[in-house]
């Protein structure tokens, strides 16, 4: 079979989901609307051309909207004052070596690769096909605010798209159309091409009100339950000659300082630690080999800095993190706020998700008999 072309019909302006800009460009998820959409059919292997249909006014979010990797290239058309004229438009595009064409609305962003799948099946036997969800609400015409008069819900069905079609049939389909038609399949049955039904999915929901974003990102969160992960860090510093510590960001007087290859953080490298390796990533003796002059007295917020940005980029956020400094001095207790205000403010999230306690050993051990301060991390991440 040769290649698909799917045209995105995307040119509408619909506000009523709210927001400054159209609900095709607003954010699902962490991602566009219409990115999503246009993700689906790219990753159909059927698929050999995409069309997306936009408005003038939305160039830039056009461009921001597709500028992901892809396997294929979308190309973008400009949109018609109807949406005739837009599917018109979108056809124009259609590459002269394909046959069949799927009109899909960039409204729907979860369409699934079984949807798709059935509608290319069906249309191996049939002129036209489309998916669709039979009515299983009892249905009643109303009349100011009244019921006037149950209605049979028998053979009726809420459509979906994408709508396929072989590509000439609704080319003239369209040349005919006399006013307008609310989708592809009405100005494909007005031309006297039978479409046939293949079964649609709850999930691949048109987009329009408010209510409807908190819809599909409930879809979506189930799909894709939430990752989370747990990660544990402990490191000590031995007391040397100095009049300061650096702990967990906040510099303490002292009578001694703590020894190291950079400012001596002892809290704040037990917390990277603990973010590295939450996601896997080793240790800060990795990322900063201590034998690097580079990072020698380095302030050690550069150290969390580049862990919470490893976090990012893997599409993690801090849960909470908790760090406990083992030491019979200097006094933590009145620190403790201040400690877990720098933590969060560097970490970027809210201070009650940071904890910083503190301990003595009794004495025992090398922190009992004030050799140095040892410290232990645990942090959770997740995904966002
Ligand atoms: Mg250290």
């Amino acid at each position: 079979m040769s290649k698909v072309a799917v045209i995105i019909v995307a040119a509408g302006r619909g506000t009523r989901a709210g927001g400054d800009v159209p609900k095709q460009y607003q954010i699902l998820a962490g991602q566009m609307v219409l990115s999503r959409a246009i993700a689906a059919f790219d990753a159909h292997p059927s698929i050999g051309q995409i069309i997306v249909v936009h408005h003038s006014d939305d160039v830039n979010l056009y461009e921001q909207a597709t500028s992901a990797p892809a396997r294929l290239t979308p190309v973008g058309v400009m949109g018609g004052k109807t949406r005739s004229a837009s599917v018109l438009a979108g056809l124009a595009a259609v590459s002269t070596d394909t046959k069949l064409v799927l009109i899909h609305d960039g409204a729907r962003p979860l369409v699934s690769q079984n949807v798709i799948d059935r509608v290319l099946a069906s249309l191996a036997t049939n002129d036209a096909a489309a998916p669709a969800i039979g009515v299983v609400d009892a249905l009643w015409r109303g009349v100011d605010g009244a019921v006037q008069s149950p209605q049979s819900r028998e053979g009726l069905y809420r459509a979906q798209t994408p709508q396929g079609f072989d590509i000439k049939q609704l080319r003239d389909a369209y040349l005919k159309l006399d006013g307008p038609a609310a989708d592809d399949v009405e100005v494909a049955i007005k031309a006297g091409i039978e479409v046939a039904i293949v079964q649609g999915d709850e999930a691949n929901l048109k987009i329009t009100t408010a209510d409807d974003f908190a819809r599909a990102e409930a879809i979506l969160r189930a799909k894709n339950p939430p990752d989370f992960r747990v990660g544990n860090g402990y490191d000590v510093h031995r007391f040397g000659t100095g009049d300061h510590v650096w702990l967990c960001g906040v510099k303490i007087p002292h009578a001694r300082g703590l020894q190291g290859h950079s400012d001596a953080d002892v809290g704040m490298h037990a917390l990277t630690d603990a973010i590295y390796g939450a996601l896997g990533l080793g240790d800060i003796g990795v990322h900063f080999p201590p034998s690097d002059p580079q990072w020698k007295g380095a302030a050690s917020h550069i150290f969390l800095d580049h862990a919470m940005d490893a976090a990012r980029k893997r599409g993690f956020e801090i849960g909470n993190a908790d760090v406990t400094l083992v030491c019979e001095y200097p006094k933590i207790g009145p620190l403790q706020h201040d400690m877990r205000a720098v933590l969060a403010n560097i970490m970027n999230t809210d201070i009650s998700r940071i904890s910083v306690k503190a301990t003595t050993s009794e004495r025992l051990g090398f922190t009992g008999r004030k050799e140095g301060i040892a410290s232990l991390a645990t942090v959770t991440l997740r995904s966002i």
